[in-house]
């Protein structure tokens, strides 16, 4: 078995998702009492926020890289960065290290494209929703087009993110506004809706809906598993 690096701790709500996930599939594949061997190195995400609202995105850069490299010389096999947000340099994080890094929205188009849908909604941190990192590779690499909500809705996704989910706060109300949201990507044409923030998936999930939820923690966590075991 291959060992899965984390680099985690955006937020660490998060990143215990992860770490109950992997182990999880883990003991489901092989049973007895097999389990995920993992490094996990967990930032301060206090600073890690700060710097991303001062859009300081050289710093963090330098952060993510030698994070990943720090995993890479613990002995880590892969790395998977717990964020989708931070994938904004996953470029540079992967061009500085020599193991392979699991890119979250790969992971994500391949499930889409499973499903043969054309157009998802995507619903995360402004970052996420509004630069082309995560929307750009999925439309080029995956060639699917990704709508995002409005202005409005966009800054009540963001503010749920950092100001309740990444804090452990999770209210029915702000429940009800992300259904909303993404009633009205359905009604936009979205065949199936990313959740593209990590910690998204412990307010919604699929049951609420017809169409596909993509649950970029769970599918992230799976493609670790499937690279780990040898089941790519
Ligand atoms: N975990 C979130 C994500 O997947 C947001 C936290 C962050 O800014 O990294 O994007």
């Amino acid at each position: 078995m291959k060992v899965i690096g984390l680099l985690g701790g955006m937020s660490w709500e998060s990143s215990l998702e992860y770490y109950r996930i992997l182990n999880e599939t883990v003991k489901e594949r092989l049973g007895g009492l097999h389990s995920a061997k993992c490094i996990l190195y967990s930032v301060d995400f206090e600073e890690i926020e700060n710097l991303q609202h001062e859009g300081k995105w050289d710093e963090l850069t330098r952060i993510m890289v030698g994070s990943a490299q720090k995993l890479e010389n613990a002995g880590a096999n892969m790395v998977l960065i717990c964020t989708n947000t931070m994938h904004k340099m996953a470029n540079e994080v992967q061009n500085a290290i020599h193991i392979p890094l699991l890119h979250i929205a790969d992971a994500a188009a391949e499930k889409v494209k499973e499903k043969n849908l054309k157009k998802v909604g995507l619903l995360g941190t402004k970052f996420t929703m509004e630069q082309d990192f995560y929307k750009g590779r999925i439309k080029e690499k995956y060639n699917i087009d990704v709508i995002i909500p409005d202005t409005d809705d966009r800054k009540v996704i963001h503010d749920v993110i950092y100001n309740e989910l990444c804090l452990g706060q999770i209210n029915e109300a702000s429940r009800d506004k992300y259904k909303k949201i993404i009633e009205s990507l359905i009604r936009n044409g979205a065949e199936g809706i990313i959740l593209g923030c990590t910690e998204i998936p412990l307010l919604i999930n699929q049951k609420d809906f017809k169409i596909p939820i993509f649950d970029t923690t769970q599918i992230h966590c799976l493609a670790a598993i499937d690279y780990a075991l040898g089941n790519e």
